[in-house]
């Protein structure tokens, strides 16, 4: 895709609030449990390569990713940290992931079976390193009962020089949600997992952003950090307390490309579904949905000099059109996320109105907005 830099819309990222939240996440964990920076899908939008920069100066050990081919931009990218793949990778490319050091999940005998030739034949290849992944109650990816579990343990036992089990995890579905019944049934069955391994592996991991928030006791010795990272609350408005201040990092921006004054009863956009009351001015942002803000964002609004305008008319795919409070100047900037003035508008008020999560909002963002830095981390001399 390209990426519009000649466009006055971009996204603007906060590095030093990026690193603020990993630096407080790992100053409230015990000692000896690490911090991988979770930077799957472009970082949640907010750029793999930067984040996962700032997020080791910041004191990350490794990254998560959800699939191999993020893993290996990164390794492209000069990156030399442990990776850990998220997802289940096709046992084809598990040689892939073996050359370049990256750590995949096993959930079944049958993965293993289908990877082992691959990593048996021939070439000289470093043993693949994997976490085993343990499905209590996520009901997406990992063994559910522990005969399995150790069933696929004396396969790899039987493959040592092939496969090394370097780790053990699991997923929580509902570690945002103020009700802890359903936490507690995964916690518990993660026990029955645990009692039944003959020997616990280099790293032991169930917590998500949101169970490092508000499941602090939560065992294991790694953390998969990912919405907190971005300055999120997990629960969306569920908590509102979090153990230290999380900063948003992302801005969305543009500027005014048209403005003009329209008569009463005249229409904007696409099916002509809004007519102005009244004379009206009425500004051109230069941004649609092909940029990821979604068409279902008509009646929802943007700061202008610290002023809520009402978006009107359909949102096209590449503009959409707001009412302003009267004549403003083309090239008057634009806030669709973040502060003007007093004002503020959080990826949370987005997703609120287009009724989703704020990560779908942040990962929807297209390739076709720059991400540009302000506030780097670390410092500039
Ligand atoms: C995406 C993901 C995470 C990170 O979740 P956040 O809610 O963004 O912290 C952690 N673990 C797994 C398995 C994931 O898929």
């Amino acid at each position: 895709m390209v990426t519009a830099k000649l466009r006055p819309s971009q996204v603007l990222i906060n590095e030093t609030a990026i690193a603020h939240n990993v630096q407080h996440a790992i100053a409230g964990l015990p000692q000896g449990t690490e911090l991988f920076a979770v930077v799957k899908a472009d970082a949640y939008g907010h750029g793999l390569l930067r984040v996962a920069r700032i997020a080791q100066a910041a004191g990350a050990t490794g990254f998560c990713v959800a699939i191999l081919d993020e893993a290996l931009a990164l390794r492209r990218a000069g990156f030399t940290l442990p990776i850990l793949v998220l997802g289940i990778i096709e046992p084809e490319y598990a040689p892939i992931a073996a050359a370049n050091h990256i750590v995949v999940p096993v959930g079944s005998s049958e993965w293993l079976t289908q990877a082992l030739p691959g990593l048996t034949s021939g070439r000289e290849l470093p043993p693949l390193h994997v976490h085993l992944a343990l499905d209590t109650g996520m009901g997406r990816i990992g063994f559910r009962q522990v005969t399995a579990l150790n069933e696929a343990i004396a396969v790899i036992r039987a493959h040592a020089a092939q496969v090394k089990v370097t780790g053990l995890f699991t997923h929580f579905s509902t570690a945002d949600d103020p009700d802890p019944a359903y936490f507690k049934m995964q916690v518990t069955r993660f026990h029955e997992f645990l009692d039944a391994l003959p020997e616990r592996p280099r790293y032991v991991h169930v917590a998500n952003s949101a169970t490092s928030l508000w499941h602090a006791a939560c065992d294991g010795n790694l953390v998969r950090f990912g919405v907190a990272m971005y300055g999120l609350n997990p629960s969306g408005r569920a908590i509102d307390a979090t153990p230290y201040p999380l900063e948003p990092a992302l801005t969305l921006t543009s500027t005014l490309s048209f403005v003009k004054q329209i008569e009463a009863g005249e229409a904007v956009s696409y099916g002509a579904t809004y007519h102005a009351a009244k004379p009206e001015w009425i500004g051109t942002v230069p941004l649609g949905y092909a940029d990821g803000w979604q068409r279902r964002l008509q009646g929802f609004h943007v700061l202008v000099n610290g002023t809520e305008c009402e978006i009107v008319g359909r949102v096209c795919m590449d503009q959409f059109m707001i009412r302003l409070p009267g004549k403003v100047k083309t090239g008057t900037p634009v806030v669709l996320i973040g502060r003007s003035g007093d004002q503020e508008i959080t990826l949370q008020d987005v997703a609120d109105y287009a009724h989703t999560i704020h990560y779908e909002i942040a990962c929807g963002l297209t390739e076709r907005l720059p991400r540009v830095s302000v506030a780097p981390f670390p410092a500039q001399a």
